[in-house]
């Protein structure tokens, strides 16, 4: 693994864009951003081996995970088991493929597709091999960290057990213990590797630009923008959106693209029309949410009645059942964290939007808590994936997940986009005396 040789090539920070020095660190340590506070890059105490032999830990657990079931239930000598897939079913077969799609894209395609493409590009590095479509694989492995979700899913299958248990006697099974097992390889094989790393290796193999360290750009900008003073756009350099190189920032004619010499990605200051797209998936969420809240997102079908139940109504069963600590998660991530989220969100664009320059240290820190709470919103939509397979069998009761249960998964879905959009520079934009334009719009 290359520690960066060339100590004083420069880096900008991805949150606000500060130019510093490129360190190089000893293994274990992480190099955070002087400005904002932002982890810039960390140098893993592990080698790649590590990192391949979670990933391959990942993968066997992901098989185990789907093909053993995660709880037993029994119920008056009617005996059933629920694995992930068959709940996946169950909600495709009672009309909701949509969050079928949803939850199976999300705790099955998108764990598959990380394993598979961490062990593609680290077995050929570790082998001093140039790994076949390497930019196309980072720039997948980028997007999937913010899909995997193993942790509220078994936050989730502890909910379904809770509501479940008044019902019928449900034991964990095989699947469950994978899953949990799963959740620590997806955690660990992510922590062993750095993007930066991988692509400062894969640069040194290809003999690039910006293989050791320095790139073409950087240098011939570093008179403009010295580390320490000034953000990348203000002195003519912008980093690559993929692999971090540190480029010359001149605008190309219409309809060309300025690309990145090492990695070939489109080079852009800022994410193009930022202000524009989180405002649009803001608008889209807020009006989702009202449906998401009073339309049922579960409807219970026993021989006393049919119960059509809001996520409230929820809350309030395990309020009145006692189980205080569940009504408080379930409304924690529920309602408050989308309903916090969508007005963090627009405090944030609307705050980049009149270029304010109060405390974007702190409005950083609340872009990274957005980021960071989105996907617990998830925890209904799992619970009711879990619910609709076990509770179906039975002749006593069935559970069917409402329409609200789509609207409910578009929120979550739409304000992750959001967050995604939303571009954190944009908040430290103002603060250059230059007064650069921040968003290419
Ligand atoms: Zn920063
Ligand atoms: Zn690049």
């Amino acid at each position: 693994m290359s520690a960066p040789d060339a100590a004083n090539a420069l880096i900008a920070c991805h949150e606000c864009d500060f130019v510093q020095r490129h360190v190089a660190v000893p293994p274990g340590a992480t190099v955070r951003c002087r400005r904002c506070n932002g982890v810039i890059y960390r140098h893993p105490a592990t080698d790649f081996d590590h990192a391949i032999a979670w990933s391959l830990t990942g993968l066997i657990l992901l098989v185990l995970a789907n093909v053993f079931p995660v709880l037993h239930l029994a119920v008056g000598g009617h005996h059933t088991d629920a694995s992930l897939f068959s709940g996946a079913q169950a909600l495709y077969r009672s009309g909701q493929p949509g969050v079928a799609t949803l939850v199976v894209g999300i705790l099955i395609v998108a764990p598959l597709l990380l394993f598979l493409l961490q062990m593609g590009v680290l077995l050929p590095l570790r082998s001093a091999r140039l790994p076949p479509h390497f930019g196309v694989a980072m720039r997948l492995l980028s997007r999937l960290d913010h899909w995997i979700m193993f942790d509220v899913f078994m936050l989730a299958v502890i909910v379904a057990v809770v509501k479940l248990s008044s019902l019928a006697e449900v034991t964990p099974g095989p699947g469950l213990w994978a899953f949990l097992v799963l959740m620590l390889a997806a955690t660990a094989s992510a922590m062993s590797y750095d993007r930066h790393v991988l692509w400062e290796r894969y640069a040194e193999l290809a003999g690039e630009p910006g293989g050791d360290g320095k790139g073409d750009g950087p240098d011939a900008g570093m008179a403009a923008g010295a580390p320490g003073r000034a953000s990348a756009l203000a002195s003519g350099l912008v980093a690559c959106s993929e692999c971090g190189l540190l480029c010359q920032w001149h605008p190309v004619a219409v309809g060309g693209h300025a690309r990145c010499p090492r990695c070939a990605t489109p080079l852009h200051p800022r994410k193009t029309n930022s202000l524009s797209r989180t405002w649009a998936l803001l608008l889209a969420g807020y009006v989702l949410f009202i449906p998401a809240n009073l339309l049922p997102i579960t409807i219970t079908s026993s021989l006393v009645g049919v119960q059509a139940d809001t996520i409230m109504s929820g809350v309030l069963y395990f309020w009145h059942e006692g189980a205080y600590d569940l009504a408080i998660i379930i409304f924690t991530a529920s309602i408050f964290v989308p309903l916090a989220k969508l007005l963090a969100l627009t405090v944030l664009a609307w705050s980049a939007q009149c270029r304010s320059t109060w405390e974007p240290l702190q409005r950083t820190r609340l872009y990274r808590m957005v980021e960071f709470v989105g996907k617990w919103s998830m925890l209904d939509v799992f619970v009711v994936a879990m619910l609709a397979r076990l509770v179906q069998f039975s002749s006593l009761a069935s559970i069917e997940p409402g329409p609200g249960a789509i609207a409910f998964a578009s929120v979550v879905v739409i304000t992750m986009f959001g967050a995604l959009s939303f571009d954190p520079r944009l908040l430290w934009d103002p603060l250059e005396k230059d007064r650069h334009s921040g968003e290419k719009t």
